[in-house]
């Protein structure tokens, strides 16, 4: 990845491939730079292809991730906006590392720097990495239960993309929008509703169902989600890397019979292995 995981996109293209990935898409938070790197690497393992990124959107006092697929990475305003929907990540580093000192984690800012290959994309999981190896935390579920989330030491508000410009960047630029990882909110019954129906009204067409951020219960709870708001259904590990990620790349069950797999509404959009 290019923002937050610690593989490059040739790694995580040959990783893909070895566990039987046959359509791959690189999704870095709010970024599209590494995409022509992992097309060609796709295509050196003979994989199919399909551009991607995770946008993130606040959404009713939290944040949301919105999935871009198969869309023309040239298209100049999802080029604009991804590059000012990452504008504010420097400077709430250093908040989040002003708060962290306060309860005495010090040097946290230059501590997440250091997992960082593109510092223009610092985001919490670079905090996260830091708090383990400081062992401060014991494992990235601890640091995200007792710092970095709202009400804990280490969150800062801020605000990133709105749901409407994000599924428009997407849906303008030839691609599809999908809800990532939708049980990861904690959203009320109310909100998670509003949250399905905005996004539909603005044109975003996908939900995440099998994710490695979901249980078994959540994949069925979701592809009912998808028909009932006559979303497609994506599959996608959420994978950062190695140690962090509950999933190992191209591991996750299949989709549940019932819904229509996103990638039938991206046949036009796949770049095929030759
Ligand atoms: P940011 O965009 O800086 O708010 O950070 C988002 C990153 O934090 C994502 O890459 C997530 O993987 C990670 N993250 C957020 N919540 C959790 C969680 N509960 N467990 C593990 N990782 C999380
Ligand atoms: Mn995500």
């Amino acid at each position: 990845m290019v923002s937050d995981g610690t593989l490059t996109p040739e790694e995580l293209a040959e990783r893909a491939h070895s566990s039987g990935v046959q359509l791959w898409a690189l999704t870095d938070h709010d970024e599209i730079s590494g995409q022509q790197r992992a097309a060609a690497a796709a295509h050196a393992h003979a994989m199919d292809y399909l551009t991607g990124t995770e946008i993130s959107v606040s959404f009713a006092s939290t944040t949301v991730h919105i999935v871009g697929l198969g869309f023309d990475t040239g298209n100049t305003a999802l080029v604009a906006g991804l590059a000012a929907t990452r504008g504010g990540r420097d400077s709430r580093a250093q908040a989040m590392a002003r708060d962290l000192a306060r309860v005495g984690i010090h040097s946290a800012y230059e501590g997440a720097l250091k997992s960082v290959s593109n510092p223009a994309l610092i985001s919490r999981t670079h905090f996260a990495r830091f708090l383990v190896e400081t062992r401060v935390c014991k494992d990235t579920s601890e640091v995200f239960r007792k710092y970095l989330v709202e009400g804990k030491p280490g969150f800062v508000e801020h605000r990133w993309a709105s749901l409407g410009d994000a599924v428009r960047w997407i849906t303008q630029a030839g691609g599809v929008a999908v809800i990532a990882h939708p049980a990861r909110y904690r959203l009320t019954a109310n909100e998670e509703f509003a949250l399905f129906s905005e996004f539909k009204q603005h044109g975003g067409e996908g939900v995440e169902v099998v994710t490695g951020s979901h249980s078994v219960a959540e994949y069925a709870e979701y592809a009912d989600m998808a028909r009932e708001f006559g979303l497609a259904a994506s599959r996608g590990s959420d994978f950062h890397s190695p140690d962090e990620s509950h999933t190992a790349l191209g591991s996750l069950p299949t989709l549940p019979r019932n819904v229509t797999p996103v990638w039938e509404l991206l046949a036009e959009r796949i770049q095929r292995a030759a």
